[in-house]
């Protein structure tokens, strides 16, 4: 280590991941892809690859257990991790769990925990297949590995989108966040009083959509259905603008993205207009989703067009037209990612 010190937010999150990381090769012909897309690709055979993710979740950073309880963190851990092994266009076979407790944690809490773990493992016909277990001096920590198996050409990358293809977005967006602002809302209150009971009525969807989002391992049995391989996809976890954004830096492509056609729940927009807050921008910036955001060719569009949980909301320009999104007057707005800075 130098004598130097510098402060980890000067980075930021990638900028950190790509300062750490940039002077390490790969020394196997099997490594087909490291770091940089939602899994890493690592070729099994002639024709199929294996694709591995992790995720980290911390208390206080990713998770509050004052109004997530344990069990909808199990199975929230095993989703995002299921969603990253979607976003390559595959879907997952086998997953380790390491967690880190302290004594604070009774063996009943972990049962709970467990028991969301293993929910999730029979909706994603996943295998629990190894982990590690230690102490912690504070606090509950969960990092899972999901590995998947996809055939080489069916798998989707951040770098594959082309001029003219069409921007997709799956299910509807920004809900997560709200579910969060309610959720913090009603922390608050209790923590000031806690006589008073929390006030959560109409705000069910939101809420469940932050503590039991969903990876969408349908859209990708959709997709091999209807016989389309996108040619770029990502997992919406830190928000569409910088999801968007990923793909555009990744693929060396501009896009054109329409406000008015951001899938938005009308329970979303509501709660949003509760808070004060634009909905859009929510869908933009908000984390959590666990959306799925990916580009197709124009000639794939008809297989798709009208489907419920597909929604088209832009396309892809060349890189030198910059990444825009059109708001409702017509005026185009150079795309910013705020996403998640944990630092
Ligand atoms: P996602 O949001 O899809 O989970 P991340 O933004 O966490 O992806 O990570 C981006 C890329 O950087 C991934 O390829 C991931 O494996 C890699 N990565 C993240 N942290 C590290 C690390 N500490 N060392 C090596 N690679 C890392
Ligand atoms: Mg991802």
């Amino acid at each position: 280590m130098s004598e130097n010190r510098t402060e980890l937010e000067s980075l930021g999150e990638f900028g950190l991941i790509d300062h750490l990381t940039k002077q390490f090769e790969n020394r196997n012909s099997s490594t087909l892809v490291g770091i940089g897309d939602d899994a890493a690709v690592v070729s099994i055979s002639e024709t199929e690859a294996q694709l591995i993710s992790t995720d980290m979740l911390i208390e206080g950073v990713h998770f509050n257990l004052m109004y997530m309880p344990l069990k909808h963190l199990g199975y929230k851990a095993v989703a995002v991790n299921v969603s990253d092994i979607c976003a390559m266009n595959a879907v997952a076979e086998q997953i380790t769990v390491s967690i880190a407790v302290s004594n604070r944690f009774p063996i009943e809490a972990l049962e709970e925990l467990y028991e969301g773990i293993n929910t999730a493992c029979k909706v994603y016909n996943v295998d629990l297949i190894g982990g590690d277990t230690s102490t912690s001096m504070s606090g509950m920590t969960i990092s899972i590995t999901a590995i998947g198996r996809s055939k080489k050409t069916n798998i989707s990358y951040r770098s594959g989108a082309k001029e003219n293809d069409i921007l997709i977005a799956t299910g509807d967006l920004g809900a997560a966040y709200m579910g969060l602002q309610v959720l913090e809302r009603e922390k608050e209150v209790y923590n000031a009083n806690p006589a008073i009971q929390p006030d959560l009525d109409g705000h069910d969807y939101v809420i469940e959509r932050q503590l039991k989002p969903e990876a969408r391992v349908d859209v990708i049995r959709f997709l091999k259905e209807l016989d389309v391989v996108p040619t770029a996809m990502i997992d919406i976890s830190d928000g569409l603008a910088s999801e968007i954004m990923h793909i555009c830096k990744s693929s060396e492509v501009g896009c054109h993205i329409y406000d008015e056609k951001i899938p938005i729940d009308a329970k979303t927009s509501m709660t949003a207009i509760d808070f004060n807050l634009d909905p859009v921008t929510c869908a933009l910036n908000g984390g959590e989703d666990y959306e799925l955001l990916f580009t197709i060719k124009q000639e794939d569009f008809d297989k798709i067009k009208g489907n419920p949980h597909m929604t088209p909301i832009g396309h892809i320009t060349h890189k030198n037209d910059g990444m825009y999104y059109i708001d409702k007057s017509g005026s185009a707005i150079e795309l910013q990612a705020q996403g998640w800075n944990h630092f």
